[in-house]
């Protein structure tokens, strides 16, 4: 029999892969989707979901546990049972990879399962768990094949006691000390659902601040507010080694400013300190695809390697690691592969932490958009002037609108606050439509509601 025939395969099952597989499957091409068995990626099975399925169920818990005293609720103190908690985020993940595999079988996109290995442009090699080697032709050969957590060198992971992301969302008790190394977005995160579930969390970070890159004021007030929850932060701090002993790990640090090493005893330590693109597992060098000094795969627009017909999406490529800007760009190459003028637009890319409050960004920050010499100017509103977030409780934070004086247009939006993942929406689409600060500030927002924070940084500008 002819090996099977294809006018793309996409090699990796993530938001990036699954989503370019669909999208070309709407467009008319024969498609088949080769993952290693994790459907939906590492975003589906270790990553977004799964840590916010429990970022959702330990805020519940810290909630229960302060109280609604104020509400006029009295409540007995929550107990926790972690193996259910577990239980849920377990079936949460299983549910959506049925979707993700439904969704395969109704668009009539076939999903190889295996590990896949390109020896040349059109062909894909399939080995499967039984050993066996399927082989696929390929008009077309898309790489989705994501990343995996950094490893530090003088930190290797055990799984055990120096460990990932990857089993900080599945421990089956809540350490007593826990130490995060990296202030981004993961090891906040995964800090923050474990000091909520009761260990001590303390966050070591090399830089001067938490989640670097983003607005400096935002960061600055959010590291104030994980602070008053229990996490306590080394910035300035570098992890220089860890000894593992029978009951933990004696975690070597020092300051940048070149301080005498100290030694702290902890339960765990979690690297995180960021991903590492795949591309160096499909050895691509052999393929002669041109990556650069961080391994990430160059592409053109059109999302094509320097090899014809092999392209490259998500976070094998440059830009933030995130699962909606692998999802865009899965889109687009394909849409691009059938001839259409679609583009990703990275100024219009949100990016989102999900504590609490949450942090969400859009577009430049005040400090960025000075260096790239705007006439900047700046609205900023506090939650703590909005009645529904007095309705909610959460009074922490502030949205600020960046802008440029000379053409009214917003430039950025940054939110420290209550359900900022889903008010940075208004920034993006702000951005995405070139519209202006008056825009936003005349633009009608419900009363009471949230949004109507960013009416009112906005007015600040217009008024
Ligand atoms: P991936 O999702 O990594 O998928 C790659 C797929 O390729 C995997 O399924 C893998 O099995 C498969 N694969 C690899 N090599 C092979 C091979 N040789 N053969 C066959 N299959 C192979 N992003 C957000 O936007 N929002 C969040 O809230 C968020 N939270 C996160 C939380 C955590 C804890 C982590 C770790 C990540 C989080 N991310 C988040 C990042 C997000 O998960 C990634 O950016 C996204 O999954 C990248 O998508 P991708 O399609 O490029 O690759």
């Amino acid at each position: 029999m002819a090996d099977p025939s294809y006018d793309l395969v996409v090699i990796g099952a993530g938001p990036g892969g699954y989503t370019a597989a669909v999208r070309a499957a709407d467009l008319g091409m024969s498609v088949a989707c080769v993952d290693r068995g994790w459907l939906g990626g590492t975003c589906l099975q270790v990553g977004c979901i799964p840590s916010k399925a429990l970022l959702e169920s330990s805020e519940r818990f810290a909630e229960v546990q302060a109280g609604f005293d104020d509400h006029g609720i009295a409540l007995s103190q929550p107990e926790l049972d972690l193996s259910a908690m577990m239980a849920r985020k377990s079936r949460i993940v299983d549910t959506m990879t049925k979707g993700v595999a439904w969704l395969f079988a109704d668009k009539k996109v076939e999903y190889v399962e295996g590990s896949a290995h390109v020896p040349n442009p059109g062909r894909v090699d399939v080995e499967r768990a039984d050993g066996s080697t399927t082989m696929l032709r390929a008009q077309r050969i898309l790489l989705a094949t994501g990343s995996v957590p950094a490893q530090l060198p003088d930190l290797p992971f055990d799984g055990e006691r120096i460990i990932s992301s990857n089993e900080a969302l599945s421990l089956t008790r809540v350490p007593e000390r826990l130490i995060v190394v990296g202030a981004g977005a993961i090891g906040l995160e995964m800090g923050s659902v474990w000091s909520r579930l009761g260990a001590e969390v303390r966050v070591v970070e090399f830089l001067d601040s938490i989640l670097p890159g983003m607005d400096a004021e935002i960061t600055k007030q959010g590291q104030r507010v994980l602070s008053r929850q229990g996490l306590s932060f080394d910035l300035g701090t570098r992890a220089t080694g860890a000894e593992v002993f029978a009951d933990g790990v004696r975690l070597s640090l020092v300051h940048r400013d070149g301080d005498k090493e100290r030694v702290e005893e902890c339960d765990l330590v979690l690297v995180a300190v960021g991903r590492r693109s795949t591309a160096v597992d499909l050895d691509l060098d052999k393929l002669g695809v041109k990556s650069d000094d961080r391994g990430l795969v160059a592409v053109n627009g059109d999302y094509a390697t320097n090899v014809v017909g092999i392209y490259a999406i998500g976070d094998l490529v440059p830009g933030p690691m995130l699962a909606h800007k692998a999802e865009a760009e899965g889109v687009v190459a394909v849409e691009r592969m059938a001839g259409y003028g679609s583009s990703v637009n990275y100024d219009a890319m949100p990016a989102v932490v999900y504590t609490h409050p949450e942090v969400a960004a859009v577009g430049l920050s005040e400090e960025a958009a000075q260096e790239a010499g705007y006439d900047v100017q700046i609205g900023k509103h506090q939650f703590r002037a909005n009645g529904r977030a007095y309705a909610m409780d959460c009074l922490d934070g502030f949205v600020k609108v960046v802008a440029d004086a000379a053409s009214d247009r917003v430039l950025g939006m940054h939110i420290l606050g209550p359900q900022a993942s889903h008010l940075i929406a208004e920034g993006v689409l702000a951005i995405e439509l070139s519209a202006s600060v008056e825009d936003l500030a005349r633009t009608v927002h419900a009363h009471p509601s949230l949004s109507e924070v960013i009416k009112e940084a906005a007015w600040h500008i217009a008024e």
